[in-house]
């Protein structure tokens, strides 16, 4: 006996010692799971791209140990919403997002994708880039191959053949079905036609996401019309970016939650995204009725030049920079972003002025109007109240989104939720205002659109899972874009790592491009 105790000592001391050491080794900090648990101390240890342990490891040997007193270690943040398929090629390294603890982009929402998805897809993986990226495939586009910008209903045939667009968009990788009802051409698009693709989406695992067809006066019929699209094409739902414009609108959360919760309690299943901000940002013809903006009949310009429709159209610009968009005030309207050289950042009062006119509404139409002619601008609407933000936010079923993009790095006047979003929730609504815990933020950050995209490997803090992990100090982290001077970087996240490998070390940017391309359920 003694003899076997002392043989054992020995062999399972070389069996210790011949483990095979860990890739990284991130010691004491306080573990927020992602799963909404409360935090616990504990160290964290990465073999490859995955998480190998989780527990008391800390003499364990490692060639990158990371001393995490005093941090949060989390689940890289996922941003189900974003726009940076656009950027991510030319900018891989996605500073704005990594520096705030985001691991994980989806693009092509609001109804606009690259289509077809596996060009973009192929040239997205010859790319190294920093983060994971996914997509969804953009109802608008789809529309726009087939029927152009025409405002009419499509015939059966050419219902089939966006059926089949969006068929192959699922078999290419595809998350699920984008929506822009609010845009052209998916304003022109009844609800039944959507219904149509919802459903090729729904038989293939795939869900819908929805800029909904009106954030203002419409909100809650909208939000109905995007609970209809789901529980009439068999698949998952979400509103995305939900906010209430327009201060005659705002406290209308109340009434959307509620509709929200009913569709879920009769076995709908629908969720919300959203960016914790009161001004939005969108393309200056957002305030432009959508039939002015059809192709056909010369398109805007020449209905401009019919004073008949002309008159029309600026009853609808004024109507929305009043009680819509524009937020009761053309001071509220602001520019990120014109073809026109040296407005970015002016208000439509001030530009209105220095064109030598009162500021009435009807006057700031009419500088709209040159805007829009002169190739027009991205704005920023100052229009959304703090209390609709904060609602929306506490509800258990939001999770965050930044609808954010890449920006060149001080270029134009962005909306800061590029630089901020994820930071800004736990700096704000957290720290400061405790309008959420600090596991229940990060689980809408993590698990919650995790679980949304069936993205069963990311999300959450477990041996076995991906090592995609966010570190911060949550007593310093910060959002320091503002509207005035978006292109600052967020601070608090000293180590970020993807797969595995860190982005961000000792809070600088790494040359490591550890991100893969995720495909959706159908691929
Ligand atoms: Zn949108």
């Amino acid at each position: 006996m003694l003899r076997f105790l002392s043989v054992c000592v020995l062999w399972c001391a070389a069996a210790v010692a011949q483990a095979p050491p860990y890739d990284v080794l991130i010691v004491g900090g306080r573990v927020v799971d992602g799963a909404g648990a409360p935090w616990y101390v504990a160290d964290l240890a990465i073999r490859g791209d995955s998480i190998a342990a989780i527990g008391l490891l800390g003499d364990g040997p490692a060639a990158l140990r990371i001393d995490a007193r005093g941090l949060v270690v989390a689940p890289g943040f996922i941003d189900i919403h974003t726009h940076a398929e656009r950027d991510v090629l030319e900018l891989p390294a996605a500073e704005n997002y990594i520096r705030q603890g985001v691991t994980t982009l989806l693009g092509g929402q609001c109804g606009g994708s690259p289509l077809p998805l596996r060009p973009f897809f192929e040239k997205l993986a010859r790319t190294p880039i920093a983060v994971n990226f996914g997509l969804f495939v953009g109802q608008g586009s789809i529309r726009e191959a087939i029927l152009g910008r025409e405002n009419r209903k499509a015939t059966e045939a050419e219902i089939q053949k966006m059926r089949e667009l969006t068929r192959q968009a699922m078999l290419d990788g595809a998350f699920g079905l984008s929506t822009g009802l609010f845009y052209v051409p998916g304003n022109y698009t009844p609800t039944e036609e959507v219904i149509e693709l919802a459903k090729v989406v729904g038989r293939m695992g795939g869900m819908h996401i929805s800029h909904m067809r009106d954030e203002a006066a419409g909100v809650l019929d909208s939000v109905r019309e995007t609970i209809r699209i789901g529980e009439e094409g068999g698949l998952p739902t979400q509103v995305t970016h939900h906010k209430i414009i327009g201060v005659g609108n705002w406290g209308r959360s109340k009434e959307t939650l509620q509709a929200v919760q009913e569709a879920r309690a009769r076995g709908v299943d629908v969720t919300i995204d959203q960016y914790p901000y009161t001004a939005s940002s969108t393309s200056i013809g957002a305030i432009f009725p959508q039939w002015a903006m059809a192709a056909g009949g010369g398109g805007l310009q020449a209905r401009l030049a019919d004073p008949a429709l002309r008159a029309k159209i600026k009853a609808v610009i004024v109507t929305r920079l009043k009680e819509d968009r524009g937020g009761g005030d053309p001071k509220n309207v602001v520019m990120a972003r014109c073809a026109e050289p040296g407005l970015a950042g002016k208000n439509l009062a001030e530009i209105t002025r220095a064109r030598g006119r009162e500021v009435t509404f009807e006057n700031a139409a009419e500088t709209m109007i040159e805007l829009q002619l002169k190739g027009g601008c991205q704005g920023i609407f100052h229009a959304i109240s703090e209390e609709d933000v904060e609602r929306i936010l506490r509800f258990p079923l939001t999770m965050v989104g930044s609808d954010g993009q890449i920006p060149v790095f001080g270029e134009g006047n962005p909306h800061p939720r590029s630089y901020g979003n994820f930071a800004r929730v736990l700096a704000r609504y957290v720290r400061e205002r405790q309008a959420l815990t600090l596991e229940d933020a990060v689980r809408k950050m993590t698990s919650l659109p995790a679980a949304r995209l069936k993205l069963l490997d990311r999300g959450l803090l477990r041996p076995g899972m991906k090592a995609d992990i966010a570190l911060f100090d949550p007593a310093r982290v910060a959002d320091k874009a503002t509207f005035l001077q978006p292109h600052q970087y967020a601070e608090g996240f000293p180590w970020v790592l993807v797969n595995g490998k860190p982005v961000v070390a000792h809070g600088a940017v790494t040359k490591e491009r550890p991100g893969r391309v995720l495909y959706g359920p159908a691929h």
